[in-house]
């Protein structure tokens, strides 16, 4: 089967545990006013490439992926192919090697009974995701990435279900997701998870504008300046209480 690619990278370092080889697909309904990366929504280009093709490629570096590393697939929204990541992560399993998923989970549809089945079967197969809520007010989200983030929290709960390891990743960017209040809701919500085994609190940095001037985007975030990354630290701690807090009550209920 062939997947829609963007593009291949051999050593990343950010994309979850270890050094990892890292699929970006190509695609995505989001329009997230920070995205860095909107050379990836287009659902059409980039290039077509088998699952044998990419497991060929990462073969030719197996060794540096040893360090507790693997393979993510990321984007773009990975979850648009559900039926390539199938075929891709049933064969990473079949061999060995760690999987990780880096999405927005805006294709999770409880109301979609196909999409369900397809997702039953994925989830075996994925080792780690990485979920990236953009917003925890639904309104927010609307406003910040076009879409409503309703099925997106219920992800949280399917994951949770399936037991599925889950990091959490929000971007924080002044003035848009830095409220204080809404960062400790965030905690407050993915604090009832069993599965939460991490929590990256991102600074917003502005160096994907180039990429929208290329396309001839106007950038929506124009102005807004970089995340102080002194500050982040301070806000990160804001998810975090919500986190304990939630965490306590459920102590206390027990
Ligand atoms: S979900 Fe990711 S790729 Fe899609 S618009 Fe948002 S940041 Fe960009």
């Amino acid at each position: 089967m062939e997947g829609r690619i963007h593009s291949l990278e051999s050593f990343g370092t950010v994309d979850g545990p270890g050094t990892r080889f890292v699929v970006f697909v190509q695609g995505c309904p989001m329009r997230c006013k920070y995205c860095h990366n909107p050379d990836t929504w287009a659902m059409t280009g980039g290039q077509m490439m088998t699952t044998d093709y990419i497991l060929e490629q990462y073969h030719r570096n197996e060794p540096f992926y040893r360090n507790g590393g693997g393979l993510t697939v990321t984007g773009g929204e990975p979850l648009m192919q559900i039926d390539f990541l199938i075929e891709l992560y049933g064969k990473c399993k079949e061999q060995g090697i760690h999987t990780c998923l880096d999405t927005s989970g805006i294709a999770f549809n409880p109301d979609n009974a196909p999409m369900m089945e397809k997702f039953d079967k994925l989830m075996p197969l994925v080792d780690l995701v990485m979920l990236d809520i953009k917003h925890i007010d639904p309104e927010h989200h609307k406003e910040l990435c076009q879409q409503p983030n309703k099925n997106i929290l219920k992800f949280c709960a399917y994951l949770n279900e399936k037991n599925v390891d889950m990091w959490i990743r929000h971007v924080i960017v002044p003035g848009i997701t830095d409220d204080d209040k809404y960062l400790y809701d965030l905690g407050y919500f993915i604090g009832q998870f069993h599965n939460l085994k991490a929590l990256d609190a991102l600074p917003y940095h502005t160096m994907g504008e180039t990429k929208y001037e290329k396309l001839g985007i106007e950038y929506p975030l124009k102005g807004v300046p970089a995340m102080d990354k002194t500050i982040l630290l301070d806000k990160k701690e804001k998810i975090l209480d919500g986190i304990r807090a939630r965490r306590k009550e459920m102590s206390l209920g027990n």
